[in-house]
């Protein structure tokens, strides 16, 4: 039997060189590039300086447009013409869920943690669509109730149509991971859309789009997956692209093929649009390849035991309150102090080169206002963070 594959943590300190100057436990907002990563994009801009931004994308062809959907799709077991690279994940969810064909009462059915732009974009389309938003309510344990789900599914039960079933898999602002392969079993059986909001899990764990049976998934460069600013992409299952409407085309994503007509791409990438961050998709490339040479088992568990650490560490300090819920936790540590706000506690932390961020109502309004929560500091930690960050971050909190 070989033994389960672990971080060697030295070697992703070297590879990381952020490292030598912060303590960043940030990765939920932006994680430190690693050199390969850095290196892609830089090399990639200095290319286009030399000789010309087309021929520069010339003489990368086969990365950008075959390499870069091979390595997402073997990230989330995907194809790659399931793959459009899309400039974040907001965009990416957009082009998917806008383009979902909802009719006049259509119910779309969320969940508590959803976040704040996907619950904007709901009720925008409910006005424009006359669809409806239904927010299913969380278990005991804070992930969403999957009973509840299975009940508002079923038709027979209820008044309308389900037309989408749409959910965030980790939150922008906590532990919780809602489970996403439950949901797609409820989704699929009653034949009902499903896109998910994968912002925050790909990158930090193994995330299966045939597992989790969704028809639409979206993503983001910057955040565990490692890769640069302005990245991200969307998933959508071969079967279903014929079923979106795409909300915008251009001559990327379709051709003029006669003085009246156009032919839309046969593949994901009609989500795309033609201008973008080349050296960006280089680095997003990148980033998925280092991320599976590390694997995304070792980083999850290392990720997820450190992130226990730092939870069992704020537990112990008097005035400290621990805020995860769920079932499932992942990396993502949220929490709040008597003594005082969120912002004066990431402010202390950043003078003692600590990143950590915070959290508001604004981001998630459904989740903090039924806790009664305004304002929390998520602290982010990822595989290539050390034992010691996590307990000099904890220190640092307790002597606030
Ligand atoms: C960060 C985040 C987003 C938005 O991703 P962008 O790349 O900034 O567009 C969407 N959903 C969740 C849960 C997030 O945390």
């Amino acid at each position: 039997m070989t033994p389960a594959p672990t971080i060697d943590l030295e070697r992703a300190r070297r590879e990381t060189p952020g490292t030598a100057a912060v303590n960043h436990l940030n990765n939920a907002g932006a994680a430190l590039m690693p050199r390969p990563v850095l290196q892609a994009v830089q090399d990639h801009l200095a290319r286009e300086a030399e000789i010309g931004g087309y021929e520069a994308a010339d003489a990368v062809e086969a990365a950008l447009e075959t390499g870069v959907y091979q390595s997402i799709a073997s990230l989330i077991n995907a194809a790659p013409a399931e793959v459009a690279v899309i400039e974040n994940a907001t965009r990416a969810w957009d082009m998917a869920f806008y383009g979902v064909r909802l009719q006049p009462g259509d119910r779309i059915l969320t969940a508590e943690a959803e976040y704040s732009s996907n619950v904007i974009a709901f009720f925008h389309q409910a006005q424009r669509r006359g669809a409806v938003v239904e927010t299913v309510p969380s278990d005991e344990t804070g992930q969403i109730d999957l009973k509840a789900l299975g009940r508002a599914l079923d038709v027979k039960k209820r008044k309308g149509r389900v037309g989408l079933v749409a959910v965030t898999h980790i939150p922008t602002n906590g532990g919780l991971v809602n489970p996403a392969v439950a949901i797609g079993k409820l989704a699929r059986a009653a034949g009902v859309p499903y896109l998910l909001d994968a912002c925050q899990s790909v990158g930090q764990m193994p995330v299966d789009v045939v597992e989790i049976g969704c028809d639409m998934l979206s993503a983001t460069g910057r955040k565990f997956l490692r890769g640069p600013r302005g990245t991200g992409f969307l998933f959508v299952r071969q079967d279903f692209l014929d079923s979106i409407d795409p909300p915008f085309l251009d001559n990327h994503a379709a051709t003029w093929v006669a003085p009246h007509r156009y032919a839309l791409r046969p593949d994901a990438r009609r989500f795309e649009n033609w201008e973008s961050f080349i050296a960006g998709k280089l680095g997003l490339k990148a980033a998925v390849d280092y991320a599976l040479g590390w694997g995304l088992e070792p980083i999850h568990a290392r990720t997820c035991g450190l992130a226990q650490r730092m939870r069992d560490g704020l537990a112990t300090i008097p005035g400290a309150r621990v805020l995860d819920i769920g079932r499932e936790k992942c990396g993502i540590v949220s929490f709040a102090l008597k003594s005082q706000p969120a912002e004066a506690v990431q402010q202390a932390l950043a003078a003692a080169r600590i990143n950590v961020s915070t959290s508001t109502v604004f981001g998630t309004r459904w989740d903090m206002e039924r806790r009664g929560i305004d304002k929390l500091v998520r602290a982010s930690p990822h595989y290539y963070n050390s034992e010691e960050e996590v307990d000099a971050m904890v220190e640092a909190v307790g002597r606030l």
